[in-house]
């Protein structure tokens, strides 16, 4: 991943500078935060949950836990390839210390390669995990993106796929750009995922887990880094051979 530029950095300490206090903790760019602020156009974030420095949201911060947790647990070494990378957390996983880190978007310029998640440009079974944070409710059609990043796990690798889950209705998707604008408060959003999102991981062959990262985490510590909808969703490719 390409250093940051100097004036971005500025802007970074800049901001931790302005928003810096004890009450919040975001650990993705941690920093001390005085509050989280609430993110306008997300129908996701109607509560005070974005770091105001880099931007993370609550699923990026519990993403962030548990792979930090999960590299620090593995043997060995781990290719990781990281979807649309958010760039803070992008740079958190690439100075893990036993990461391959890889990434790439379908805008160029952002991440180290082009690259469209529908027709992935490596070879089958060659990363170890992947992690791809609300990019399946931006594609008009979502199974074969699902089906690639099956394909380039390894067995026994993890998908960290995140995406915001109603429950206790079907998936949602507005048929009009004013329809999605009106509900989601953003037209590129094309669905929001209901009960059967689990169904369609599945399908292209994985095996679903959650783990809840904040589970060892202390309930103040977890308070101050509004890990609240904590639950992780584990998209794991079975390994025939365990
Ligand atoms: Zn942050």
């Amino acid at each position: 991943m390409l250093p940051e530029p100097w004036f971005r950095y500025a802007g970074f300490w800049n901001r931790r500078i302005r928003h810096v206090g004890w009450r919040r903790y975001c650990p993705v760019c941690e920093s001390h935060l005085r509050a989280f602020v609430a993110h306008r156009n997300d129908p996701e974030m109607q509560f005070d949950s974005l770091c105001p420095v880099c931007a993370c949201k609550c699923p990026h911060r519990c993403d962030w836990l548990f792979i930090q947790d999960y590299c620090r647990r593995a043997s060995g070494r781990l290719r990781l390839l990281h979807v649309a990378p958010e760039p803070h957390l992008g740079r958190r996983l690439a100075a893990l210390t036993n990461v391959d880190y890889v990434c790439g978007d379908i805008v160029a310029g952002i991440g180290d390669v082009r690259l469209d998640i529908c027709r992935l440009p490596f070879a089958d079974a060659s990363f170890d995990l992947i992690c791809c944070c609300h990019v399946l409710m931006m594609l008009p059609d979502d199974a074969p993106a699902i089906a690639e990043m099956f394909r380039v796990l390894r067995p026994g690798g993890i998908a960290v796929i995140e995406n915001p889950v109603a429950t206790g209705v079907g998936t949602l998707e507005p048929a009009t750009a004013e329809e999605r604008l009106e509900l989601f408060k953003d037209e590129t959003i094309l669905r929001l995922y209901g009960d059967d999102y689990r169904e369609r991981l599945s399908a292209a062959g994985f095996v679903l887990d959650e783990v809840c990262p904040a589970d060892g985490i202390a309930p103040a510590k977890r308070e101050r880094m509004e890990i609240y909808s904590g639950n992780v969703i584990l998209s794991r490719k079975p390994d025939p051979t365990r």
